[in-house]
């Protein structure tokens, strides 16, 4: 094993967030502000500054750096930046970014609420560049574990893995944003020409001067159908084959009464709802997120596929109702074996590579909490019970909080992996923490063994 490091030995932290991505940098802002205010006096309760440290296992920022094509645009108005719905004043916001950036006219001007996913990005590396003292990157957190006083757990000690060795740290409170995982089916292995569609950007230039013939692109929804319109386009050589068990693509929804599933008040509801009606809830407006496009997209592949037909150069396919059931990688190419749903037909394509535009899951939360995860509650269907305010719930003997942003679904809705609450979320966390009481088990916790003494503010 590495050589373990003291880390900071003598500080607990109030809070230690796992992972950097847009759910913590907007945490690591609401702390900011919240410690700006307290610093102007501003806190009509006078409340405490909050301690916290996040670590970030990429070696900086990247927000789903693969899928940042160029012209691919967000899901979501920009008005739900990291800021905007919890405090329309902060300079976090989007168009504060736009400002700093001498863009703001210009975006006006072009009258859309759904800018390039490229410069979100962008916006989400400059909100992330001016918290970046609360953060460290190229540390990934491998594990907790609980430090046991007069029979409660007080702390809870992270064990960081970073170039150097691992290192130790310490926190009363976790905030897990460590976001979802690609999912390929059953049996499919990643290779040099098997990918998931996460990975097209980092693989896609090594192909540039090979001159591919085919493509194979599975899956019918936002990712699979941007996959296949950017393959089409880079590869102007290349036949592009999409494979999904659907008819055709199906249309997000994103009309103005099913939007509400998206608003902060949907989050109250969902979570109060009988288990019955969040099924419920989750069939009619699963099509608002999940195996949808955007009709935009939909109509330009379709409008680019019937010029291909009466141009006589068809290199855009659609095998619908179809399944792929098999896929054999050599050196030199892949084998696809595609299954018609409708006849049991098997159709062979050789091509250069096949992507999964499969999805993505949520990791088990409690994945990373070892011993302390037993005392985390689940329940009847054994998924980790969660409190409205997105704490797990956990052992009376654990009074240190959990606190999670992603992989609730089952208890928050629709918006728990997405950007649409993100503002409002961490809102709600650190209003949990800070009325739960910061120091509440101990404030000797706060500095441990060496006696040093102190608080870290
Ligand atoms: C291509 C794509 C486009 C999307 N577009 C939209 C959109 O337009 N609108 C929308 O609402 N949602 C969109 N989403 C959904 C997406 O989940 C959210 O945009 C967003 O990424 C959620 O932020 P997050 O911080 O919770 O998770 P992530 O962005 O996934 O960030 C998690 C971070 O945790 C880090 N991490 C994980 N484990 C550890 C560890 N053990 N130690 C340290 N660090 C760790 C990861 O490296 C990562 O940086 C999109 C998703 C994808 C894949």
């Amino acid at each position: 094993m590495s050589q373990v490091l003291p880390g900071d030995a003598t500080l607990v932290h109030d809070l230690i967030g796992i992972g950097f991505g847009p759910s913590n940098v907007a945490m690591a802002i609401a702390i900011r502000e919240h410690n700006a205010q307290v610093a102007d006096g501003q806190e009509a309760d006078a409340q405490e500054a909050v301690t916290a440290r996040f670590f970030e296992q990429q070696p900086r920022f990247g927000w789903h750096r693969g899928m940042l094509i160029d012209d691919a645009t967000m899901q979501v108005s920009f008005l739900k930046d990291l800021v905007t719905l919890r405090n329309p004043a902060s300079e976090f916001s989007f168009l504060c970014y736009l400002q700093s950036k001498g863009r703001l006219i210009d975006f006006i001007n072009h009258k859309n609420l759904f800018p390039l996913r490229v410069e979100f990005h962008d916006y989400f590396e400059w909100s992330a560049a001016k918290v970046d003292d609360l953060v460290s990157y190229g540390h990934e957190v491998v594990g907790v574990a609980p430090v046991v006083r007069d029979g409660a757990v007080d702390h809870l000690e992270v064990t960081v893995r970073s170039g150097e060795g691992l290192e130790v740290h310490r926190a009363r409170n976790l905030v897990l944003g460590t976001g979802l995982r690609p999912l390929l089916p059953e049996g499919v292995e990643r290779g040099d020409r098997v990918w998931h569609n996460s990975e097209l950007l980092a693989k896609v230039d090594a192909l540039e001067g090979t001159s591919p013939s085919r493509f194979v692109v599975v899956g019918a929804g936002q990712s699979a159908a941007e996959n296949v319109a950017y393959l089409h386009r880079r590869f102007p050589g290349a036949e592009v084959c999409a494979v999904f068990t659907r008819y055709g693509y199906s249309p997000a929804d994103d009309s103005g009464f099913a939007n509400r599933i998206f608003d902060p008040a949907a989050v109250d509801d969902y979570f109060t709802a009988p288990g019955s009606v969040k099924r419920r809830l989750m069939d009619y407006h699963g099509n608002t997120n999940y195996s949808v496009v955007d009709i935009d997209l939909i109509d330009d592949l379709y409008r680019q596929m019937y010029r291909e037909k009466v141009l006589g150069t068809e290199r855009l396919r659609f095998l619908n109702v179809s399944r792929l059931t098999d896929v054999k990688e050599t050196p030199d190419r892949v084998r696809a074996t595609v299954t018609s749903l409708v006849t049991g037909e098997e159709t062979l394509l050789d091509a250069d590579v096949v992507v999964f535009a499969t999805g993505y899951g949520s990791a088990d939360p409690l994945g990373l909490l070892g011993e302390v995860a037993d005392r985390c509650l689940r329940d009847d269907e054994g998924r980790v019970r969660v409190e409205r305010d997105y704490r797990i719930a956990t052992e009376p003997g654990l009074p240190c909080g959990i606190y999670l942003q992603g992989g609730t679904e089952h208890t928050h809705g629709i918006t728990s992996s997405l950007l649409s609450n993100t503002a409002i979320r961490v809102g709600e966390i650190l209003e949990s923490l800070l009325d739960r009481g910061l120091k509440s088990a101990s404030d000797e916790a706060r500095t441990v063994a060496d006696g040093t003494g102190g608080s870290a503010r």
